[in-house]
């Protein structure tokens, strides 16, 4: 007697994977051949293009569109530009990862952590106000997953307290708020990530965007080295191109043209990735109903969520712990994540402001039942039907 034949293994199915084209590849081609691979004209391009994707092409708003090497560079830009320093106070989520809240550190000011709500895991303005002192500065909100902070409620907390607002719109491209892109709303400036599994990605890179002309203008020169004028500008400008001045002693975080090359034809397609994300996550959503789990929260009618992670709760009674469910789900060759691991158990954080698990309850249970699913725009509705299937047989 033979064996029956075992049928073929489907290849591990990772938890995110980046969608390049062959016009991002043409174009970091052109780049390469143009002999400009560092700040320069495909950067200027990004970065005009990313403004108009949010504003509009006339921009009658007058926003400014930063390209930077990474969000984490672009909010600690934004933060040096509010002039926030020692002795100040930034509130933000527990439920984030830690570059929203390292960037305060840089510049020795203190981070505020709340807690989040429970039916949406944003910030909870209600708690934002509770943990305002006369050292506080600004806020900084995460739209987490994609889905919009309560923006309206936030921006109004914060003209009432004399605050600034800078949002973390790492997860947010493109996310809406009463019909506006994030990057467009009243804040005083939004960061994106286009970090390898964002929405769109660069490889490595990021865009602050403000309105306030004197934050473009101080972010621009302490994006590099704190000079008054960038390579490009000095290399192709009839004025001396060996003359700048250092006006002060500014950081490294320019993005090079190769990563911009990628951007302007990522961003092109990022309304239709959005697409893709939402028919993903309702295809997640139906074939999930009815299990033990606590599915994500849906955006309010008509706005935009950019879904850029698909987490799942396990409900209380599903019968198996949180961390044995991913090593079900690994070993049905799927790859999951946990978003996040909150900053008040991070050692850092916890020692540095001594934090208790109970002071976060919402975070912290959450947490403990979270699971990030695959959600990217190369799957397909087999592959949520695959891992839909994996789900219910480690909820079995
Ligand atoms: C990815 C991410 C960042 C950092 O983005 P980088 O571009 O990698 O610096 C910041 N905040 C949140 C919420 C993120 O998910």
């Amino acid at each position: 007697m033979t064996a029956p034949p075992t049928p073929p293994e489907l290849p591990f199915l990772p938890f995110a994977l980046p969608e390049i084209g062959e016009e991002e590849i043409a174009e970091v081609v052109d780049a390469l051949r143009s002999g400009w691979v560092t700040t320069g004209p495909k950067t200027r391009r990004f970065e005009e293009d990313f403004r108009a994707f949010l504003d509009a092409p006339t921009n009658e708003t007058g926003l400014h569109a930063i390209a930077v090497n990474s969000a984490t560079a672009g909010l600690h830009l934004a933060l040096e530009a509010l002039g926030i320093g020692p002795g100040d106070e930034v509130i933000t989520t527990t439920h984030t990862f830690t570059a929203t809240a390292e960037v305060v550190r840089y510049l020795g000011a203190d981070v505020k952590l709340v807690d989040i709500d429970p039916a949406t895991l944003n910030i909870d303005v209600g708690l934002v106000e509770a943990a305002i002192t006369p050292r506080t500065k600004a806020i900084m909100p995460v739209h987490y997953a994609g889905l919009a902070a309560d923006m309206p409620a936030l921006l109004a907390l914060a003209r009432r307290y004399g605050l600034k607002v800078v949002e973390d719109a790492a997860h947010a491209l493109p996310t809406t708020v009463g019909g506006r892109l994030v990057g467009t709303l009243d804040s005083d400036a939004t960061v994106f990530s286009f970090y390898a599994n964002k929405t769109i990605t660069t490889g490595e890179g990021g865009m602050l965007v403000t309105r306030d002309a004197a934050l473009a203008q101080r972010a621009r020169i302490m994006r590099l080295h704190g000079m008054n004028r960038d390579a490009f500008d000095r290399f192709t400008a009839k004025v001396p191109s060996w003359y700048y001045e250092v006006v002060a002693p500014g950081f490294k975080y320019n993005l090079t043209d190769i990563a911009a090359a990628l951007g302007i034809h990522q961003l092109r397609r990022a309304h239709d990735f959005q697409k893709q994300r939402v028919l993903l996550a309702a295809a997640y959503d139906e074939a999930l109903a009815g299990l033990p789990l606590v599915l994500p929260p849906r955006a309010p009618a008509g706005e935009l969520h950019a879904w850029h992670l698909y987490v799942v709760r396990l409900a209380d009674g599903a019968g198996i712990h949180r961390d044995r469910f991913i090593e079900r789900l690994f070993d049905a060759g799927i790859g999951c994540s946990v978003h996040y691991i909150p900053l008040h158990l991070h050692p850092y954080w916890r020692d540095r402001y001594g934090l208790k698990p109970g002071a976060f309850p919402h975070s912290q249970h959450a947490y403990e039942r979270m699971v990030s699913l695959p959600l990217y725009t190369r799957m397909g509705l087999a592959d949520v039907a695959r891992v839909a299937k994996a789900v219910r047989a480690a909820l079995a």
